[in-house]
């Protein structure tokens, strides 16, 4: 015979069976799983039972059958509460009432509600009112259970309850339930009555018809949608814990509360909570009343404020993690309703991960696998305090809350749509864009705000994806967000919102006020982080280093603990104001010399970035990519020729005429259709020797006055966009050539390498000959990706890629995240040729994936030496290593 049903002192049976925690978390639900864990520990627990979550799934599987035998085996399991409450279940003398609540292995918001006082019936609350001495107590809780089964149970609407409480409030002229009289309590009991026809007055068919409503609400709309927006899977099922219910609303002396054993938006190591006196239930959470903080209960009642100290120290050991509590105090004696492992802001788990490891609580090991790269990565966003979000909301600017798809905090005023969101950022304004839903012609308008709102979409719609994508906050979602497009105002109610007014998002949490808050961006060298990520770097084996094109960037990056500098795009640096004009000089020359006298000005100048690189990075690598862009991008635009043109012919200025004609054809020479694929990287040194010879100069130039100045550099110059290696033997043998000339007529010897990226196809399956001449590897993801799925990733992710992942026809954006069959295949590839060929070869990766979490762990499978992303990444990056790493061992 199945057990269906176990009483809160079964757990060590459970585990019997099951084999492990985990499995009796997904037997018994986690609120199950650990009351009864509590109940072993000796922590006091009102009596109890847990019917399975293999019960639901059979009555679900049934059709709505609940299993043979499940019925008997809750009346023995009474039998067993009623012997050690002393209480009898529908006996009016002596209840014992119940409460029913839904526990699933997660904890699921979209289960069914928690039904209380169960067992109340006419005859049963006229003697509680005798026994208990408390007429309103007794009216009370019997008022409670005919509205929560109403509404829980039956389906009910919520508000024909509300109405009538609001009635009698305002007959009485009292402002809370709790103010009312007794006889009102009554009158109020036979007016619920009316309105709930289907209420059972037998207590056993109330808590047969609420057992069934626990399990059917897995299968309800709401618990299917979160499973699907979450993926929880949805064959777990949900248990049902039918538990004694002690009162916190019988009297003065008794209190309901919640606490959490450290705090959860610093982390502090000290327990916090609020709580109610003379409340039940959800009264703290609902806001009814203003609750109390817990540290006043120290003095309003202390040993039973000692005990929950002493119990939260408990079952954090016990637990090894912050717990989240619920707790009931009935006349005095203090019971624990819940306990789970916390949720916590990212600083919180920061400094909670680290202060457990030093108390010896949890391994170093475990410190840094309890922190996710991502909470990292918020810890580095701009964000509103805690005191500031609660200070919104107390000061009543919170406006709504939707779903919490990408983190961090933002302000700006609302746009309504995308081309008003760009034409006001590039005013300087900061902007929101909300919209019901985004589309891909929005794109631009979400890239320009700071963040971004919907009233539609979940949790994969476009906006969600291309949020993250960017690292915009978003709160999409928000049902009750009524958008009027055409009128330019948005409003919850009657609250309105003009565009062009101020809001402030808070991506984590899911929150949109009205009004300005104040961000803060919290310090990378706060202690617990550093701590943290030191313990991280002691267990990964990929490097991080950083693209950095400036000395200033090299210097974010060392603090930011990049081991070197992965990729200085020389380009930027040709990109400047007062350098582009030589540069394009330099492109529209037709002749070797006048290229070379272009190039003669922009030496020192490239020369000098790289000193303070090399400066800035002493005994580090800086991987120097050679000029890479498609040409046109350093071009000057046409139309601006032509008003040259025009303004000089206007001066009859002919030589003028003659020289922009020149350039026009030269631009029109140099034009292409497909400029990505064109005549770019490596392609530009083949047939302009000139302009890596410049490069190398400079590179070698300023390592040898770098040397001379008492710094230790290490160049590598890296040839972008090979595909074949006779490209590479012939730029190769320019930069050997220039830099043994350098370094004999300066006297002076360094290291360098000359490598070489790896970003198409054929580069990675002719890897082995590559590194004949190649001396180290890069693989430029962004490219690899695009020439290998036959894509541009400009294009694509405006057009379709989104769709495509919003279709699942891909999981995830590739150019987001490093595919790791397709690319990965490629690589994985490249890398065996590679090093069979030149053993040792350093190879890594540059581009966003490097900051990626899932894309650093397929970089360390992958068996690459290094990542290398933008500085502030680093420490992303950082963590993921030592998880892979880890995961690894593990
Ligand atoms: P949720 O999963 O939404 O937190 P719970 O099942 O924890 O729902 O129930 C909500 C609240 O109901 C609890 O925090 C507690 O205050 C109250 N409650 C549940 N069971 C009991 C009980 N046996 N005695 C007193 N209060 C209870
Ligand atoms: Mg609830
Ligand atoms: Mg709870």
């Amino acid at each position: 015979m199945t057990k269906w049903v176990y009483t809160f002192d079964e757990v060590s049976e459970a585990e019997a069976l099951v084999g492990d925690w985990e499995n009796v978390r997904g037997l018994l639900g986690g609120k199950g799983a650990n009351l009864a864990d509590m109940t072993r520990l000796g922590v006091p627990v009102p009596p109890g039972f847990t019917i399975t979550t293999v019960a639901c799934n059979a009555y679900t599987d049934a059709g709505g059958v609940v299993p043979e035998g499940m019925w008997d085996q809750v009346r023995s399991a009474l039998d067993s509460v009623e012997e050690k409450t002393g209480k009898k279940f529908g006996d009016p003398k002596n209840p014992l009432l119940l409460s029913c609540r839904s526990g699933a292995k997660f904890s699921m918001p979209g289960m069914m509600d928690t039904v209380l006082d169960i067992g109340l019936n006419h005859e049963v609350a006229a003697e509680l009112a005798i026994t208990s001495g408390d007429e309103f107590f007794a009216y009370d809780s019997y008022r409670r259970l005919i509205q929560m089964f109403g509404s829980v149970v039956l389906g009910n609407p919520d508000e024909p309850y509300e109405e009538i409480l609001d009635e009698f409030r305002d007959r009485y002229g009292v402002a809370t339930d709790a103010e009312l009289p007794a006889e009102a309590l009554k009158e109020i009991v036979e007016r619920f009555l009316e309105i709930t026809p289907r209420f059972p007055s037998d207590p056993d068919e109330q808590l047969k018809l609420a057992v069934e409503a626990v399990f059917k609400s897995w299968t309800g709309k709401r618990a299917v949608d979160y499973r699907n927006a979450s993926n929880i899977p949805h064959d777990l099922g949900t248990a049902v814990n039918v538990q004694t219910m002690v009162f916190g609303n019988l009297g003065e002396n008794c209190l309901t509360g919640v606490a959490m054993s450290r705090h959860g938006a610093t982390g502090e190591n000290h327990i916090e909570g609020d709580y109610l006196f003379n409340a039940q239930g959800e009264d703290v959470v609902a806001g009814i009343r203003a609750t109390l903080h817990l540290e006043d209960m120290e003095t309003d009642m202390p040993s039973a404020y000692n005990e929950l100290l002493a119990i939260a120290d408990r079952l954090e050991k016990h637990y090894r993690d912050m717990q989240d509590m619920e707790f009931t105090v009935e006349n005095g004696k203090l019971w624990l309703l819940q306990t789970r492992d916390g949720k916590r802001t990212a600083q919180a788990a920061v400094r909670i991960a680290v202060e457990m490891a030093e108390e010896g609580l949890i391994s170093k090991e475990e410190a840094v696998m309890r922190v996710t790269p991502d909470q990292i990565d918020f810890f580095l966003h701009p964000q509103f305090t805690n005191e500031d979000r609660k200070g919104a909301k107390d000061e009543g600017k919170l406006l709504a809350e939707g779903l919490n798809v990408s983190p961090g905090a933002a302000v700006g005023v609302v746009a309504f749509d995308a081309d008003t969101a760009v034409e006001w950022a590039e005013e300087g304004k900061k902007v929101i864009l909300v919209r019901p839903e985004t589309k891909p012609d929005d794109v631009h308008g979400m890239l320009a705000a700071q963040g971004i709102v919907t009233s539609r979409g979940g949790r994969t719609s476009h906006a969600a994806l291309v949020a993250r994508q960017f690292g915009k906050p978003a709160v999409v979602g928000i049902a009750e967000l009524d958008i009027d497009l055409a009128g330019r105002k948005m409003a919850v109610e009657d609250r309105v919102i003009n565009e062009g007014e101020f809001v402030s998002i808070e991506g984590t949490f899911g929150e949109v006020f009205v009004g300005e808050l104040p961000t803060v961006v919290p310090d990378i060298n706060d202690r617990w982080l550093s701590s943290l990520l030191e313990w991280a770097d002691e267990y990964r084996r990929l490097r991080v280093l950083a693209n950095a094109d400036y000395p200033v960037d090299a210097n974010r990056a060392l603090d930011y603990g990049a081991q070197g500098i992965g990729l200085c795009r020389t380009e930027h640096m040709f990109f400047e104001a007062e350098r582009l004009p030589t540069v394009q000089k330099m492109i529209l020359a037709e002749t070797t010399e006048d290229r070379q006298e272009a190039l003669d000005v922009l030496m020192p100048m490239q020369r000098g970035d790289f000193q303070g690189l090399f400066e800035a990075m002493s005994g580090k690598p800086v991987i120097i990519r050679m000029i890479d862009p498609p040409l046109h991008e350093f071009l000057p635009a046409v139309e601006e020729l032509e008003a040259e043109k025009a303004a000089a012919e206007a001066a009859g200025d002919g030589a003028a005429v003659a020289e922009v004609d020149r350039k026009l054809g030269r631009i029109d020479d140099l034009h292409e259709e497909n400029p990505m694929l064109g005549f770019r990287g490596v392609r530009l040194g083949i047939l302009m020797p000139e302009i890596p010879r410049m490069q190398a100069q400079a590179i070698i130039e300023a390592a040898c006055n770098a040397k001379e100045n008492g710094f230790d550099p290490k160049p590598e110059i890296m040839i972008p966009l090979s595909v074949h290696v006779a490209e590479l033997e012939k730029v190769k043998a320019v930069i050997v050539d220039v830099a043994e000339e350098v370094m004999a007529a300066r006297g002076v010897k360094v290291d360098y390498q000359v490598g070489t990226m790896v970003e198409t196809p054929r580069a990675a399956l002719t890897a082995g000959e590559l590194a004949k001449e190649a001396e180290f590897f890069s693989f430029g993801t962004n490219d690899l990706t695009q020439t290998t799925y036959a894509l541009s990733r400009d294009d694509a992710e405006k057009s379709f890629l989104i769709e495509y992942v919003e279709q699942g026809i891909l999981p995830v954006n590739p150019f987001a995240t490093l595919d790791p069959n397709g690319v990965g295949g490629l690589i994985k590839i490249a890398v065996e040729t590679g090093r069979a060929a030149r053993p040792g070869m350093e190879i890594g990766i540059c581009g966003e994936h490097g900051g990626d979490p899932e894309s650093v762990a397929t970089c360390h499978e992958l068996g690459l030496d290094y990542v290398s992303c933008s500085p502030f990444r680093v420490p992303v990056a950082r963590l993921a290593a030592a998880h892979a790493a880890l995961n690894d061992a593990g």
